[in-house]
């Protein structure tokens, strides 16, 4: 039973690798964007988790991956998938956006789907932009990568 738990959570990372090595960059989906900064902070609605906060940059050359991990490790199919509203704010030229959302993973510890994990995530992203100019974004995606800004 504890190794079929094992499985579970090493299968679990390595979907969630592939998930971010399959991700384009974000330079390549967004080309006009700077830089987004990801501010995460954690709260447990139980009172017994402390998490530290995460503050995450993406530069262009980052993967265009938006799914934060759920920070307690016993979490299992859990996590916080931000793509949509990230993607919708960079895809908009938006600023800022910023809003909550729970967890919905399963507290494992061997008796699975019996505790709902509802760690809750405050996040706050905002995104900086290249200023608008009239080069087709295609020609900046065709630009080498080695003379790309690496932040
Ligand atoms: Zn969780």
């Amino acid at each position: 039973m504890v190794q079929r738990q094992l499985d579970a959570y090493k299968q679990e990372r390595d979907t969630r690798r592939r998930a971010y090595l399959s991700a384009p960059s974000v330079r390549e989906k967004f080309p006009r964007v700077e830089q987004v900064a990801l501010e995460l902070t954690f709260s447990d609605p139980t009172g017994i988790g402390k998490h530290s906060p995460q503050t995450h940059l993406l530069g262009p050359a980052a993967r265009a991956y938006f799914e934060v991990a759920c920070p307690c490790s016993a979490c299992l199919a859990g996590g916080f998938d931000l793509s949509a509203v990230i993607s919708d704010m960079l895809s908009r030229g938006r600023s800022k956006v910023s809003g909550k959302l729970s967890c919905h993973g399963w507290q494992d510890r061997g008796r699975a789907c019996e505790h709902r994990c509802l760690l809750e995530l405050r996040y706050r992203a905002t995104a900086s932009y290249e200023p608008s100019v009239d080069a087709p974004a295609r020609a900046r995606l065709e630009r080498p990568n080695r003379l790309a800004v690496r932040r």
